[in-house]
């Protein structure tokens, strides 16, 4: 049965969810506070990556980020906050800290993330896409011998798990990107893992919504949500009221304070990311992390993208200096020749992580609302779990046998 569904915001989720639900026969909008052009969904480093199944909330990040908290340049931040959301979320994010949970989450996250990776695929050809999209891997490059000792330990786990991941030599990754110097005592090769230049998909994706009558109403921000007997009846927004049978909310970041309106407490910190991209050559052909520095690098379309921090602070796009400085110090400590200028570094952009306490995100009903899908909480997979979510909430609202199972994201879950 076609249903009117109203998708709050127009991120990799909004977008994908979206598609799958047009395809299914419904009449789909979009309300987006933004313009649709910036924010997570476009500076990230566009990795599909499979390989990511160790959560954010891993045995040992807690302390690691407690003894960061005084470097003004270190790759993880969380600013102490008297607030109770923030004091709740870091309550449950530091249970999750432990092997047990990283046992049980990095299962779910291969699923949905090679699931994506699948359907990325099919769009591309399904829909003609041009975007740019290639499978070189992903490098995670090591100065260390404790570091390198870690990654190859997750590459063994990621191969017990089924994904293509061994551990290369210096020698060996000279060969694997033979044009840029780089100085790493090892890595781990996750060979499974893609990559893409996120604003191609983005736009094309956006251009498709359109042709097959999405509408969009961007730089509109919802403010309101109307409901009775547990049913959403309209939403109002800074310019309009949207009725509709079902909504989606997919507002990355702020979607906690939308939830909040139905009585869904979810547990949700924007966790804040920068980019730098550089046009010259840098001879970069394979995706890595830098594992010391946490630095992503990525050769686009184009131009290569340097992204990294994880800054826990609250909802504000400020640009801070020092760790954009730390992300370009970080590149040339591994890439000798590659000097990011003062240009690169001050177009620098963030966005903002929708970063849960345990590393899932939210997909699904709550008992609260009949007529809302929440699909939030991505934190630093939501490229490459967006393809996926967005099947699996269109499965839901179509009522459908959903793809994967969904009791690991549900909205309602306890910590
Ligand atoms: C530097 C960086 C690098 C990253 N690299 C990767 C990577 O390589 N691979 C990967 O998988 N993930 C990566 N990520 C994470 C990924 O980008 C995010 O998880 C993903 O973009 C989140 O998508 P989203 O649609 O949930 O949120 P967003 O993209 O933030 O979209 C949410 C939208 O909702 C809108 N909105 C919010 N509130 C309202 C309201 N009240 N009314 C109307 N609209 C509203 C916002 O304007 C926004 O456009 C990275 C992130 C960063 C910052």
């Amino acid at each position: 049965m076609s249903k009117n569904v109203v998708v709050i915001g127009g991120g990799i989720i909004g977008l994908c969810s979206a598609y799958y639900l047009q395809k299914e026969g419904h009449q789909v909008t979009i309300v987006d506070q933004s313009n649709l052009d910036a924010g997570a969904s476009y500076v990230n480093a566009g990795y599909l990556s499979p390989s990511h199944i160790i959560p954010l909330s891993a045995p040992g990040v807690m302390k690691k980020g407690l003894k960061w908290m005084f470097d003004k340049s270190s790759p993880l931040y969380i600013k102490p906050r008297l607030n109770i959301d923030f004091l709740k979320w870091t309550w449950a994010f530091n249970k999750s800290c432990n092997q047990n949970h990283v046992d049980k989450v990095a299962p779910v996250i291969r699923d949905i993330s090679v699931l994506s990776q699948e359907l990325y695929t099919d769009i591309k050809a399904q829909e003609k896409f041009n975007f740019h999209y290639e499978k070189k891997g992903l490098l995670m490059l090591c100065q260390t011998e404790k570091m390198l000792e870690e990654e190859v330990h997750t590459a063994k786990l990621a191969s017990q798990l089924g994904l293509s991941a061994r551990e290369v030599s210096s020698e060996e990754i000279k060969v694997l990107d033979a044009n840029v110097q780089i100085d790493a005592l090892g890595a781990a090769y996750f060979e499974c893992d893609q990559h893409t230049t996120p604003h191609e998909f983005m736009t094309e994706m956006k251009a498709y919504l359109r042709s097959v009558g999405v509408e969009f109403y961007p730089n509109e921000k919802v403010i309101d949500l109307e409901v009775s007997k547990n049913t959403i009846s309209s939403i109002k927004t800074d310019k309009q009221v949207l009725k509709a049978d079902e909504f989606v909310l997919a507002a990355g970041s702020w979607s906690d304070m939308l939830s909040k309106k139905l009585g869904i407490k979810l547990l949700l910190q924007a966790g804040k990311g920068y980019r730098i991209n550089t046009e010259k050559d840098t001879g970069i052909s394979i995706p890595a992390i830098l594992c010391e520095a946490k630095v992503a690098v990525t050769p686009m379309n184009g131009f290569t993208r340097f992204a990294g921090t994880m800054e826990i602070a609250g909802i504000n796009h400020n640009i801070n200096k020092i760790r954009v400085d730390a992300i370009a110090r970080a590149a040339k400590k591994y890439y000798p020749n590659v000097q990011l200028t003062e240009d690169e570094k001050g177009n620098a952009e963030c966005g903002l992580r929708p970063v849960s306490p345990d590393g899932l995100p939210y997909i699904g009903k709550s008992q609260k609302c009949k007529n809302l899908t929440v699909a939030a909480g991505h934190a630093m997979m939501g490229w490459s779990m967006g393809t996926a979510t967005g099947k699996l909430v269109s499965e839901i609202i179509s009522e459908q046998k959903t793809s994967l199972e969904l009791s690991s994201y549900h909205p309602d879950r306890k910590f």
